[in-house]
């Protein structure tokens, strides 16, 4: 029996979605170094209360966490996989190691340090075949071409994204504007900026760099 002191749940480094309820009905309290969970018969799990359909809030970890708790074992991280079933699991340290090594000097500077490529200079500007637009560093499925339009700014732009999951919003207020930053889910990796300027049937313009993606054919 493991005893999970307070600071695991209120300390910091605390993932986003830090407890899930399994399928099995087992609860998972997750931090970016631990994981526990908690049969359904434990005592502490008698007294955590769902605040959203298989989530949890933080209060409600924190003030369950904090009276501390007996769970019977450790176990993986289960995979956080999204509704189009991709994981979207962070990368291990040597997952990215592994893939940023597999970017060039400008690939870098726009996916990890949020930079823009010039614009109507990107090499998927004008493709306009059929396939997927994938994460250039974690490959990813981002974007899909029936999604990709024409909107006269220089850099690739889609209405939507392959899954609204596969998308993190970050607000940008960097170069004196306010803009929402679009990064992987998965990765983190810089995309670009999404705008709410547009076309149906969704009205918000997903403005790329080429050189945060890879495109696949479809076969
Ligand atoms: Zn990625």
């Amino acid at each position: 029996m493991v005893r999970i002191p307070a600071c695991h749940a209120g300390g910091r480094g605390f993932e986003s979605r830090p407890l899930r309820q399994h399928p099995t009905k087992q609860m998972f309290c997750l931090s970016k170094t631990s994981v526990f969970y908690f049969p359904v018969f434990s005592p502490i799990s008698a007294i955590y209360k769902p605040s959203h359909e298989g989530l949890f809030s933080m209060d409600t970890i924190h003030s369950n966490c904090s009276l501390g708790g007996d769970v019977s074992q450790t176990s993986p991280i289960p995979p956080h996989v999204s509704a189009s079933g991709h994981d979207l699991s962070p990368l291990s340290d040597v997952e990215r190691e592994r893939c940023v090594s597999r970017l060039n000097e400008e690939e870098r500077r726009v996916i990890l340090h949020q930079g823009t490529e010039p614009p109507f200079c990107g090499g998927l500007l004008a493709n306009k075949a059929s396939g997927v637009y994938h994460c250039r560093l974690c490959d990813l499925p981002l974007f899909r071409s029936d999604a990709k339009f024409e909107s006269g700014t220089g850099w690739p732009s889609f209405y939507q994204a392959f899954d609204p999951e596969h998308v993190r919003v970050v607000r940008d207020v960097s170069h004196g504007m306010i803009r929402d930053e679009i990064r992987c889910a998965r990765c983190d990796g810089h995309l670009g900026h999404v705008f709410d300027d547009g076309p149906p049937p969704t009205g918000q313009r997903y403005c790329l760099n080429s050189v945060s993606l890879s495109f696949v054919e479809n076969s």
